[in-house]
């Protein structure tokens, strides 16, 4: 019969795996990205997440097993989607809110994931292992309010055609985006925090 830490470790090795997938693909997104500032979100993004790797090591260590990944059918979906759009959208204004989207759904993805493991960590008892899984969800979860906050100020108004990121990309001290037709700042960036993310 399987038990409760059978179940830990199969999501475990099942993250394992999604994570080395995301560290192949995180490239290939920085390369689509034609904005300097989601580039870099993507950059640090992925060194989290060789950071992350090491940790489901310290993890699988902690429970005395041998690190190993199962392939995460879910994650292999969400990148093929992330390729496909990438693709599809590669020469559009609307490249960069597209890369934003892929990637927080696999954010999401992460949480989910994350938050079970970090919950289950604890009621087996493993205050180690329910540390390391605490900060690799804090991470995944900051991963994706940055990308919101990317979305809102820059790669949504750059998607509807009416901003132009004045000197932005060649790193002009404030860097904000301003929507030209008004001469203010798009209104999506003011938005509430409901609209386009969730954590
Ligand atoms: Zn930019
Ligand atoms: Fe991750
Ligand atoms: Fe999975
Ligand atoms: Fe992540």
């Amino acid at each position: 019969m399987n038990t409760f830490k059978d179940l830990f470790l199969n999501e475990l090795a099942d993250m394992y795996d999604a994570e080395q997938r995301i560290i192949k693909a995180l490239p290939k997104m920085i390369k689509a990205a034609t904005c300097n500032h989601l580039k870099k979100a993507f950059q640090a993004h992925l060194k989290e997440t060789e950071g992350q790797v090491r940790k489901l090591d310290l993890v699988f260590k902690s429970f005395g097993v041998k690190a190993k990944g199962k392939t995460c059918e879910a994650t292999k979906g969400l990148l093929e989607e992330a390729d496909e759009i990438a693709t599809d959208f590669k020469a559009s204004p609307a490249i960069n809110a597209a890369l934003i989207c892929a990637a927080q759904k696999v954010e999401h993805y992460e949480i989910a994931s994350y938050g079970c493991l970090h919950e289950w960590a604890g009621v087996l008892g493993n205050k180690d292992a329910a540390g390391f899984l605490l900060g690799i969800l804090d991470e995944e979860k900051a991963a994706n309010e940055s990308l919101t906050a990317l979305a809102r100020s820059r790669s949504n108004p750059e998607a509807l055609g009416e901003t132009e990121q004045i000197g932005s990309d060649s790193g002009a001290a404030d860097g904000r985006s301003v929507n030209l037709r008004r001469g203010i700042r798009p209104v999506a960036a003011t938005r509430s925090r409901t609209g386009s993310s969730s954590r």
